[in-house]
């Protein structure tokens, strides 16, 4: 009999998993709290990376790039294959039908991303997340007819089973029918996004409530990185959330200002005459942060002398948001920006064969720690989501673990968010820019030893324990970077009390 796999998640990386799968000829339950058509991936914007522009571009300028950006926190061979599969994915996805943006002569355009010193950044407009999910989700469709991917949107996960030391299924809960239902399967997988719910703002999609995350934490399954939170540096208030003014704004051209009096002052431009507004996002986030703190001022993000044609045929979309939530059309007027969290560069410890530290389970996309380190380059996580996902669903269909209809879960009644008084606490304490004393009195206030609170425990030490600054992790106490005690993966782990380790990369 073949495999079956429960995959939570159905996102891009879900998605992606479930088609490996399925291609093997498994079958899979993929389990999401909404239809893949609202997962956070529709979201994403500026597009996904490759080295397809092959005269001057390569797969290893783009793995230098992505070493870089990461702050030496990534597992070589892992973003060695990452980039490599890079220009192949994108050719199966226009194969797919993804309506990518292309020059006259045909070829795909490539817009410059953030910390990258070449072109390589595909896009579809602003809407690349939405086209890369629409054709995976079709394909997926084709085997969801022969019966090998069963669909159960609105069901929540609710816990994993283990027997011996294995994970041999999943407990899921239906919103609507309000029933819980139990599956056994060869291998999990999952694939539930970022951390999004742990805080008050966030760019992201409120589905993403870290549940997963924090639950599987609680029955002992490692996490890594956590202290790496990825403040994008242009997001604009948007009725008291972070609406995200995409890294495409400054690669077609946007410019970041202050004024000096009535002048406009271009610091990124002054300070970084190579890479300008396009410096990796923890350098050009803190740089935003701390100039608006030290003069006391807001900081623009300038469109207003790109063409016309540059709006109609790349921005199109980002200037309609603009214009709709934010009352501003970017042509016309500069839009005032701040830092807001993004991404989540931490997550689920992962091999480079995506096997978490629970045997049976495997985990792709944001909810992992794998691609990104210190720091996460623009365009390398829808890369990240398709490509993780691919692998995870590969090592565990190689893997052929027996088909197990026994196993235990959690005895605790379990809450399906954080509480709002955790919010608070870590969006005060892992800002932008963080210190011993902050993270100390917010470790403090967390009394309780939920998973949520084991989650929000293990992300403050983390950070605590990191006593120097590394990518999107900045001390003020700790200013330099410390190659000697730090280049090193933060791993937590939970055994009745929450523990932070340094691992070798
Ligand atoms: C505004 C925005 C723009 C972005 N632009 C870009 C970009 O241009 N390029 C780029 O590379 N990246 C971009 N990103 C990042 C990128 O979109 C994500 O990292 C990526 O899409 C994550 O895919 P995923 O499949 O891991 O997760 P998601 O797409 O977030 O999917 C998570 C899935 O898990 C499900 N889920 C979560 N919790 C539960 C639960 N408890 N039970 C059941 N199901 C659950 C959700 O319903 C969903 O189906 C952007 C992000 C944002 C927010």
């Amino acid at each position: 009999m073949n495999n079956r796999f429960i995959i939570i998640g159905a996102g891009l990386a879900g998605l992606s998993a479930a088609l490996t799968c399925a291609k093997n000829g498994d079958s899979v339950i993929l389990v999401s709290d909404g239809y893949s058509e609202r997962s956070q991936s529709v979201m994403a914007e500026g597009g996904i990376n490759g080295a397809i522009d092959t005269q001057n571009d390569s797969p290893e300028a783009h793995f230098q790039d992505t070493l870089f950006s990461s702050c030496g926190l990534v597992k070589e061979e892992a973003i060695h294959a990452l980039t490599q599969a890079a220009p192949i994915i994108i050719k199966e996805l226009a194969r797919m039908g993804v309506n990518f943006n292309t020059e006259q002569n045909g070829k795909l355009s490539l817009r410059p991303f953030g910390g990258q010193k070449n072109r390589r950044t595909a896009f579809a407009g602003t809407s690349s997340g939405k086209q890369i999910l629409t054709a995976i989700n079709d394909e997926v469709r084709k085997y969801e007819i022969k019966g090998l991917i069963i669909r159960k949107p609105h069901h929540l996960f609710r816990d994993i089973l283990i027997d011996k030391g294995v994970c041999t299924g999943a407990i899921i809960f239906d919103k609507y029918s309000q029933k819980e239902e139990l599956l056994y399967a060869n291998g999990v997988i999952t694939a539930s996004g970022g951390l999004n719910g742990l805080f008050k703002d966030f760019t992201g999609s409120v589905a993403n409530t870290g549940y997963c995350t924090a639950l599987l934490f609680a029955r002992g399954v490692k996490l890594s990185n956590l202290e790496m939170i990825q403040y994008h540096p242009t997001t604009a208030e948007n009725n008291g959330k972070r609406m995200l003014v995409s890294e495409a704004a400054r690669g077609e051209g946007g410019r970041l200002f202050v004024y000096k009096g009535n002048e406009k002052y271009y610091f990124m431009e002054e300070k970084y005459p190579e890479l300008k507004n396009l410096m990796p996002r923890d350098v050009t986030a803190r740089e935003i942060y701390n100039i608006s703190k030290e003069m006391n001022c807001e900081v623009f993000l300038d469109m207003t002398e790109l063409d016309e044609a540059v709006f109609e045929k790349k921005l199109k979309s980002l200037r309609e948001d603009c214009i709709k939530y934010l009352s501003v059309d970017p042509k016309d007027s500069p839009i005032p920006v701040f830092p807001g969290i993004h991404y989540f560069m931490g997550g689920i410890a992962v091999d480079t064969a995506h096997r978490t530290s629970l045997k049976g389970l495997y985990a792709a996309g944001e909810c992992c720690s794998q691609y990104h380190g210190a720091n996460r380059l623009g365009g390398n996580s829808l890369l990240g989501a398709v490509y993780g996902g691919k692998v995870a669903a590969s090592t565990a269909c190689e893997d052929n673990l027996p088909l197990i209809q026994d196993g235990e879960r959690l005895k605790e009644d379990l809450p399906f968010e954080a509480a709002e008084d955790i919010k608070d606490v870590l969006q005060t304490a892992m800002g932008v820019i963080r210190n011993e004393e902050s993270l100390s009195a917010a470790l403090e206030k967390i009394k309780e030893n939920d998973i949520f609170s084991l989650l929000a425990k293990a992300v403050l030490q983390s950070a605590l324990e990191r006593r120097e600054s590394r990518g999107a992790h900045f001390r003020s106490d700790y200013p330099e970077r410390n190659d000697d005690k730090f280049k090193k993966v933060s791993v937590a782990s939970f055994d009745e009390t929450v523990n932070i380790r340094f691992e070798g990369v």
